[in-house]
């Protein structure tokens, strides 16, 4: 028998973002709405910087259009409701 498992995640569910350090691989959550003074950030362990600057560019669009998604549903300004499903790997 296999059990598939759905899981739905809307807008307002997505609170914080994980950086892995490349260098060092230690771990920095940061929240959703504080993101953009995370892309110039270093490594507290190591001092490498989380984002590279050849791809800083990408991270800015990313976390302002992460954050333009979000902030209406947290004003629970979206009538419409709309979920992510989110892929659940069990090993
Ligand atoms: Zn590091």
């Amino acid at each position: 028998m296999t059990v598939e498992t759905k899981t739905f995640i809307g807008p307002s569910d997505i609170v914080a973002l994980d950086f892995e350090c490349t260098k060092c691989h230690s771990h920095l959550t940061c929240g959703v709405m504080e993101l953009d003074r995370w892309i110039d950030g270093i490594c507290g362990n190591c001092q490498e910087p989380f984002i590279a600057a050849y791809e800083k560019a990408y991270y800015k669009e990313f976390v302002s259009s992460l954050q333009g998604l979000i902030k209406p549903a947290l004003k629970r300004e979206c009538k419409t409701k709309m979920r992510f499903q989110i892929k659940v790997i069990e090993e």
